[in-house]
């Protein structure tokens, strides 16, 4: 069922089992799985189903690092969140990604990738992925005319993508029904979680306090509480909720906020050929898959380098889209869309992919890296002085990254382009921003990929992270976050896959709590 939290009594108070904070990827996946179980769902969206710039406002902050996207426009404060605007790619975290690797400050997760396979597998339903299948192998066999690149299977390999089946799926609207249809999934739109209330000692949540721009404020009751708002979100409503912890919930070893991770992406290099090619594997081919190249994982422990893939888009069309940090600059997140939209479809003539089912063959292509960034404790998000609408203190973004990165992505490039010499099929051309080999800074033009994650990293010692291997808040009984906040290492692919994946374990994990 649905209620608008602007038009109920002022000063209601709202009572359930659990509570959810955030109504999208994370937020939706979890109150799906929820649904005809005997427990009320309490699921507790800020903005209301379509935008409201009112709403929006209230992400607005300040970056103070490495440029970054317009805070207001980084993400999407209504229900379904920001997957009202993702791309849909998603690939599996690698099993390196878990692990605890000596060359990578903060590396390792509490379990390993195959702790979340089952979740994959549950995940890969709710974004509509089709066949889970990830082997380019299995998928070469079906297409044997995607022929990879000719490069050393001992150093590459080609790691498969999915996207969702025929389209993105939007949680907004795909799930819209479905949730305010469920009898025991009580949704409240336009209510703003603001605070969150414990005991006198802060070992448990009594409640939480949620208020709109209609001026009402009420109070939540339930059994547990799970945050599921994104990274910056959550890392803010806990600095900010210091009521009976001055340095915020959750914070006692000064963790909460820190560790900001982002994927780098750098259209550094170019790939030129000898002999035109599709280069087809690494365009979308039905049924909706792509490849990528990545380094294999003993190959990135003998560099000492961080995790980085690569993509190819053919140069004719990647000259014409600069890089997506010099034009996603509006506040307004509906402009930034749009002009990418345009721009793409300049850069292409006819649409995005029109070219991928085709039999257009290049000589040159663009080769953008996504790379993977240290865990690294001054990158981090803070309270601002100033407050929003709703009297909560805005975020300040300092994102940061180490000398690591810059050295990771030269080194990926320079093995790719010896790998091409020694195929005899080209050249790899290293970009100006990329070439000075003294310089530790990452270059002015490298963009995210708008995934936030980290600031409340995950790691059984409380000293080291903020929630345990549950994604509970070390300390306090009931307080849950579910989302990339709680990645420890960000891996080399975007992330919203494994967001679904970890808030699906976080729901079983709770089913057998609730029953207590
Ligand atoms: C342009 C763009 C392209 C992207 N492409 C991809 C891609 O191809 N693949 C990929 O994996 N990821 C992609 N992403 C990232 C992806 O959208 C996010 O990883 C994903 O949406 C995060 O899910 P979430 O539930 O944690 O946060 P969100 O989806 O942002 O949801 C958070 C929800 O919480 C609500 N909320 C916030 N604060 C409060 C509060 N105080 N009280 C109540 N509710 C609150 C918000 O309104 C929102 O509904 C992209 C993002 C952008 C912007």
């Amino acid at each position: 069922m649905h209620l608008d939290a602007r038009l109920i009594d002022d000063l209601s108070i709202i009572e359930g089992d659990i509570c959810i904070i955030g109504a999208g990827a994370a937020g939706i996946s979890m109150a799906l799985d929820w649904i005809s179980t005997p427990y009320k769902v309490i699921l507790l969206e800020g903005g209301g189903f379509e935008y409201d710039d009112r709403v929006q406002e209230l992400y607005s902050g300040k970056n103070t690092g490495q440029n970054y996207y317009p805070l207001k426009s980084a993400r999407l404060h209504y229900f379904g969140g920001t997957t009202g605007h993702w791309g849909g790619m998603c690939s599996l975290f690698d099993p390196i990604a878990f692990q605890e690797r000596d060359w990578v400050p903060m590396s390792g997760w509490p379990f390993s990738d195959q702790e979340l396979i089952p979740y994959y597998k549950r995940a890969h339903g709710t974004l509509n992925l089709g066949e889970y299948e990830f082997s380019f192998n299995n998928w070469q066999q079906k297409d044997t005319s995607l022929i990879p690149l000719p490069v050393s299977p001992d150093i590459f390999w080609n790691k498969i993508w999915r996207f969702g089946m025929p389209s993105a799926v939007r949680f907004g609207t795909k799930y819209k029904d479905t949730i305010v249809n469920a009898k025991n999934i009580h949704l409240y739109t336009y209510a703003n979680a603001v605070e969150i209330i414990t005991n006198e000692n802060v070992s448990a949540v009594t409640e939480v306090i949620v208020k709109n721009y209609a001026g009402k404020t009420h109070k939540v009751r339930a059994k547990h509480f799970v945050m599921a708002s994104c990274a910056i979100q959550n890392s803010r409503l806990l600095l900010a909720s210091g009521k009976q912890a001055p340095k915020g919930l959750g914070n006692n070893n000064d963790l909460v906020g820190r560790h900001f991770m982002e994927h780098a992406e750098l259209k550094s290099a170019e790939l030129w050929l000898k002999e035109p090619s599709k280069l087809k594997p690494y365009m979308r081919n039905p049924p909706n898959i792509r490849a990528e190249l990545a380094m294999l994982p003993q190959k990135q422990a003998e560099y000492k380098i961080l995790n980085g893939i690569l993509s190819f888009n053919p140069l004719e069309h990647g000259r014409k889209k600069p890089p997506y940090i010099q034009s996603w600059d509006n506040e307004d997140p509906r402009e930034d869309r749009k002009k990418t939209n345009e721009i793409e479809e300049k850069a292409t003539r006819k649409g995005r992919f029109s070219k991928i089912f085709g039999s257009d063959k290049y000589d040159s292509f663009e080769i953008t890296m996504r790379l993977e960034q240290v865990p690294n404790p001054l990158s981090r998000v803070t309270l601002s002085t100033e407050k929003d609408e709703l009297g909560v203190p805005r975020a300040n973004l300092n994102w940061a990254f180490t000398d690591m990165e810059r050295k990771s992505a030269r080194k990926i490039f320079e093995i790719l382009g010896q790998q091409v010499g020694i195929a005899g099929i080209g050249r790899v051309k290293l970009l100006e921003d990329l070439q000075d080999e003294k310089e530790t800074s990452m270059p002015a033009s490298t963009s995210g990929g708008w995934h936030h994650m980290g600031t409340t990293r995950m790691n059984n010692d409380p000293k080291k992270g903020v929630v345990n291997s549950d994604c509970k808040i070390h300390g306090i009984e009931n307080l849950y976050v579910a989302g990339s906040s709680c990645f420890p290492t960000g891996g080399a692919v975007n992330p919203t896959y494994t967001i679904v994946a970890i808030s699906l374990r976080l729901s079983d994990h709770l089913k057998e709590k609730v029953k207590t």
